[in-house]
């Protein structure tokens, strides 16, 4: 048995193989899907005070031949881990400003402001800002109706050129948010530095805002922190009434969660903001 252990190489236990032969799997399926156009993109409404729809968050999805259709959960990870992130994150740019372009014109759609979520290893491509540019202009898009959403986790090791990239962005009044808020690394200070217009509160604050005494301290610290730092907060995950009226009380205004409505294919939100014509 000595012998044998140390002459057989015994690195893959089954299930890790398994594992391994399951990601390569996924993999090839992604590639092939971004080519095949299997991804679209769903839109989830972001509500002022009175519920008015103000704008909309674009979330990714896969459209899969045989598993239907497949949330980001099961592959923006393995996106970002094999590179595919930069080609996935292109695309979601180009599929947001055309339906931006789309809806320029259009009664109760012309307004809007879509939020496009940003992974870490797209914003640090040097080219990071001609990209967002040339989905702009290619589309017709307006960029002032064009926000993105980066982590904490992406800008805390931010730099010169973290800043310049948003700067040049923001001057042809690409928008900024700072998704997830509170989570992660939460250094309060760069919230002053960076050129950001907006934070959204984690649903994980949100979820327990009535019956945790510590999520409700940190949401109104949160809502106070931004309103003093001029940043309009947008409060994820709002499923209930009453979590609506604690955020409302302590001066939010922009919400966004199931209360509201599910992220959804772009027509839904066509229809619930264009009623047909008698
Ligand atoms: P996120 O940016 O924090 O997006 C919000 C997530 O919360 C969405 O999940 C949304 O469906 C879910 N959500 C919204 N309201 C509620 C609610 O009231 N209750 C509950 N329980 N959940 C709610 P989704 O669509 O599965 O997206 C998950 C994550 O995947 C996103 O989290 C984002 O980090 C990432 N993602 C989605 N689309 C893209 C994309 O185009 N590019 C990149 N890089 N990441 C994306
Ligand atoms: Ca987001
Ligand atoms: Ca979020
Ligand atoms: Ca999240």
């Amino acid at each position: 048995a000595k012998a044998a252990g140390r002459n057989s190489v015994r690195f893959f236990d089954p299930g890790l193989l398994e594992q391994m032969r399951a990601r390569a799997q996924l993999e090839g399926e992604l590639r092939r899907g971004l080519v095949q156009q299997e991804l679209l993109l769903y839109y989830q409404p972001v509500v002022d005070g009175g519920g008015a729809i103000i704008g909309a968050e674009a979330l990714v999805r896969w459209q899969h031949p045989v598993r239907g259709v497949v949330g980001p959960g099961e592959f923006i990870e393995l996106a970002e881990r094999t590179g595919l992130i930069l080609a996935l994150g292109d695309w979601v740019l180009q599929a947001a400003c055309t339906r931006l372009a789309r809806w320029a014109g259009r009664p109760g759609l012309d307004a809007l402001v879509v939020s496009v979520n940003v992974s870490a290893r797209q914003f640090r491509q040097p080219d990071f800002a001609a990209r967002v540019r040339q989905a702009l202009r290619a589309s017709g898009a307006r960029p002032r109706q064009l926000r993105l959403e980066l982590t904490e986790s992406l800008l805390l090791n931010e730099t010169e050129e973290t800043i310049a990239k948003m700067e040049s962005l923001r001057a042809e009044g690409v928008g900024f948010s700072l998704d997830d808020f509170g989570t992660g690394y939460s250094s309060l200070s760069y919230l002053k530095r960076l050129p950001l217009d907006q934070i959204k509160i984690d649903r994980a604050f949100v979820r327990d805002v009535l019956g945790e005494p510590n999520d409700a301290a940190i949401v109104r610290t949160i809502l106070a922190l931004a309103h003093s730092l001029d940043l309009q907060v947008v409060a994820e995950g709002v499923e209930t009434t009453s979590q609506l009226e604690f955020l409302r009380q302590h001066g939010c205004r922009a919400f966004q969660g199931y209360l509201f409505g599910r992220p959804a294919p772009a027509e839904a939100l066509e229809q619930a903001l264009q009623p047909a014509p008698a």
